[in-house]
């Protein structure tokens, strides 16, 4: 018995069969004494609908229209779900991210928790009910509705745990858990029993599009335990928790990054504040840049790449052209057939096999390494977007971590 926040993805309800299945697992859970408060995605492609009719009317959406727009997704879910459970004989009460006090930061689009008014939450749970929330959006300061990014519910799940003092975090997903590669992608891939919160937001920021990067930050700073698992079946996931209850390995998984593009701009005046100047234009537009390298410089000039998501791109990239005009930079280069492929592991850190393992096998491969970029836990090698599957498949050889390889 307990309070339990759990978390159903688009897939789980992506149509009124599946709904219906998800009631029942959330009145399942309830009966057995627990409270429960659910946060729902839109169901099935419902975002990407809305984002293509946006786009059909206008080239650039405003911003604040667009969260308008796409946080109506989430409301469809939560009051089909909520009448399915009403249908099984259970209290339950849909609310927005607004009713449930959801405050976010200013900005749409990529909005962060601020904080959970949790009032009315415990009013609901106090008279017996299932509360089941809107994911992925909140209101911001001029009360407003804002957006999280996308894949955001999961942060709303784990956001509604931390305020809430949940004793568990179920994320519900079409996938079993977490798995070494992705496993649509990698024949061998092994689901994972548990991961830590390190390496499981190096994954998810890293491609392996499992959990939304800021769910695990929150879950790792406000020690929320969190499970990974499927909606479709009984299965028991994958525990995602504090490293040091887990066994040490040097690699525990692979992971690529499609969405990424690489800009670099050519022949820029090697001055100091010349870094500073773009990166912080780009991060007053929330831009986020990934890795980035900076060339051993030539006279008076120099070239820095780097990386951002596909979503940023255009944005990314009409800053840098302004700036490089403004500074008399020789040219804007981008490219957007790039992908990141990563190495990660808690023993990284300790173990110089790695990086020369995974050199060597890309150089056996003929492949060329662009960007590399290391941390703790994790070596990451851009390269070219063709090359990056193939790459993957076989790194996962190369570190043993297939189903079929010794434990
Ligand atoms: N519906 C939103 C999206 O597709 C949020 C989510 O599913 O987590 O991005
Ligand atoms: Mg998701």
């Amino acid at each position: 018995m307990g309070l339990i926040v759990q978390k159903y993805g688009g897939s789980s309800v992506g149509n009124i069969k599946r709904i219906k299945r998800v009631a029942e697992r959330i009145a399942k859970t309830a009966e057995q004494g627990n409270q429960v408060v659910v946060a729902v995605s839109a169901m099935g492609d419902t975002t990407d609908e809305l984002v293509s009719l946006a786009r059909a009317i206008h080239p650039d959406p405003p911003h604040r229209e667009f969260d308008m727009l796409l946080a109506t997704g989430e409301q469809v879910s939560i009051s089909l779900l909520a009448m399915a459970i009403q249908a099984q004989g259970h209290d339950v009460i849909s609310l927005t991210g607004a009713q449930c006090g959801i405050q976010t930061t200013q900005v749409h689009k990529k909005a962060r928790i601020e904080s959970i008014q949790t009032g009315r939450l415990n009013l609901e749970l106090g008279e017996g009910k299932i509360v089941i929330v809107a994911g992925f959006q909140g209101i911001n300061a001029d009360n407003d509705i804002t957006t999280l990014g996308r894949g955001g519910s999961d942060t709303t799940a784990v956001a509604l745990s931390a305020a809430l003092d949940a004793d568990r975090c179920e994320i519900y997903t079409d996938v079993d858990g977490i798995y070494t590669a992705d496993p649509r992608k990698v024949e061998t891939a092994r689901k994972l029993d548990a991961i830590s919160y390190d390496e499981v937001l190096e994954m998810a920021s890293l491609g392996a599009q499992v959990l939304h990067p800021r769910s695990i930050e929150l879950a790792r700073k406000y020690q929320v335990p969190l499970v990974v698992r499927s909606s479709f079946s009984d299965n028991p996931g994958t525990e995602i928790i504090e490293v040091n209850q887990l066994e040490k390995v040097s690699v525990r998984g692979i992971s690529l990054d499609d969405n990424i593009a690489k800009i670099t701009i050519i022949e820029v005046p090697d001055r100091p504040g010349v870094a500073f100047a773009l990166f912080s234009r780009l991060a007053q537009e929330h831009v986020r840049v990934d890795t980035i390298i900076q060339s051993a410089h030539r006279n008076t000039v120099n070239d820095i790449s780097f990386t951002v998501n596909d979503e940023d791109n255009e944005q990314a990239l009409s800053i840098t052209t302004a700036y490089a005009a403004e500074i008399g930079a020789e040219r804007v280069l981008h490219d957007p057939d790039v992908c990141k492929l990563s190495v990660v592991g808690t023993g990284i850190a300790g173990n110089t096999d790695v990086a020369a393992k995974l050199f060597g096998s890309l150089s056996e491969l003929g492949i060329n390494i662009q960007m590399i970029s290391t941390s703790e836990i994790k070596i990451s090698c851009i390269v070219s977007q063709p090359e990056g599957l193939k790459a993957m498949q076989h790194l996962h050889d190369v570190f043993e971590l297939g189903s079929s390889s010794p434990e």
